[in-house]
């Protein structure tokens, strides 16, 4: 292909979604009918076919990624002086909400290899006040689960799994979002699958189930609207979101096999290059669905990821930093967390890491550009400070 023929002033977002399946049609059933709130048939319709796709009894759509955490946490009986296992390496949301509830993260350092916690550390960190484990999937590639469950059954802790970048992707075979007591996801533009904003609770315990749908809208009670026993929220989805979300269900298989071959058209064209190291395409356990492609680049590089970020910038190629570490997060150590505490695996992802443009809108002719584009911002870093 002829790089010369991509044109330069166009941009590449970091993210683009997909909308073309139902979704036109699902929402102006929603404008023609009158049903935009959350009491709309989509919102039902979505819960039951997407329960059904992750293998669970019961989904609970909600507002956002975010919010389906506080639900879980919540709901899993997490409260004051909790200690909850968590990676560092990971979006703010999950120790927001246990943080939220009273309770106090724990953390565990990543694995190198799958960017994931490291499993082998979560043991050594449990405690007569450890409640629960929240894993997180991160980037594509699943925690292996078998092992997570394993030392949960033994020390009688409640699994939460958060599998907000997981849509599509299994374990041995097993979908995720159907490990432990109670699965989260997020359906934000970035997603595999996306309403605008949306997130999903999944469990197959009925009593669980009941809280979060209570959980979700104010803890409102059936016998006396306005008479409430326990704190909800009003994290409730409307009908119009559940609409573009179930059109997008039913594209998951071919969202998930384009991410797929956007990560391997990356991988491809990105393993030669020194100064990168690549994400895994796959474990024992499960293929790289690619929520996005990261890397990170070596400790022999000698310039700084914010440079090549903004290089690529210059170029109108968006990208975005890796997670920054919970116990590097100001706002927890203002609240005492996480003091004198180092993750060194996670520091040098958050500090080295970065990823490219990953949405399922790019084109393969975007993804040759960019590829060319960083060989090219590389090289030229590396020569200005060797020269
Ligand atoms: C996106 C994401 C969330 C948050 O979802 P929102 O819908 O943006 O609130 C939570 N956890 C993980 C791992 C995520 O990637």
């Amino acid at each position: 292909m002829n790089q010369t023929t991509f044109p330069s002033n166009r941009m590449i977002p970091v993210n683009t979604p997909l909308l073309d399946g139902n979704e036109k049609q699902y929402l102006n059933e929603c404008i023609d009918s009158g049903w935009i709130s959350s009491e709309g048939p989509f919102v039902k319709r979505f819960e039951n076919e997407f329960a059904r796709v992750v293998d669970r009894k019961h989904a609970i759509a909600c507002a956002n990624g975010s919010g389906a955490l506080d639900i879980a946490v919540a709901a899993a009986g997490i409260g004051q002086g909790d200690e909850v296992i968590m990676p560092t390496f990971t979006i703010i949301s999950p120790a927001a909400s246990v943080v939220r509830a009273g309770g106090v993260p724990v953390l565990v350092d990543s694995d190198p290899k799958t960017w994931n916690m490291d499993v082998s550390q979560m043991e050594e960190r449990i405690t007569a006040k450890t409640k629960a484990i929240i894993v997180v999937h991160v980037y594509g590639l699943p925690v292996d689960m078998d092992r997570v469950l394993d030392i949960a059954n033994r020390y009688g802790l409640v699994v939460i799994e958060d599998a907000a970048e997981m849509h599509g992707q299994t374990v041995r075979g097993r979908p995720c979002g159907s490990f432990g007591a109670i699965s989260t996801f997020s359906f934000y533009p970035n997603k595999h699958i996306t309403c605008g904003e949306g997130g999903m609770v999944v469990t197959d315990n009925d009593t669980i189930a009941e809280k979060c749908q209570g959980l979700r809208n104010l803890c409102f009670q059936p016998h006396r609207r306005f008479v409430h026993e326990e704190l909800g929220w009003n994290y409730r989805m409307t009908n119009m979101q559940a609409a573009i979300g179930l059109a997008q269900l039913q594209r998951l298989d071919s969202h998930v096999g384009r991410k797929r071959e956007i990560g391997q058209m990356y991988g491809e064209r990105l393993s030669a290059i020194p100064e990168l190291e690549l994400p895994l395409s796959e474990t024992d356990y499960a293929k790289n669905i690619y929520w996005v492609f990261g890397v990170v680049l070596s400790d022999s590089f000698q310039g700084t990821t914010q440079q090549v970020a903004e290089l690529l910038g210059q170029k109108k190629i968006g990208t975005r930093p890796f997670f920054w570490p919970m116990h590097w997060q100001p706002v927890f150590q203002k609240l005492g967390l996480f003091h004198d505490e180092h993750y060194p695996v996670a520091e040098r992802m958050a500090r080295q890491g970065l990823y490219l443009p990953s949405g399922l809108g790019l084109a393969n002719l975007e993804i040759e550009h960019v590829c060319v584009s960083l060989k090219a911002i590389l090289n030229d870093l590396t020569k200005s400070r060797t020269s």
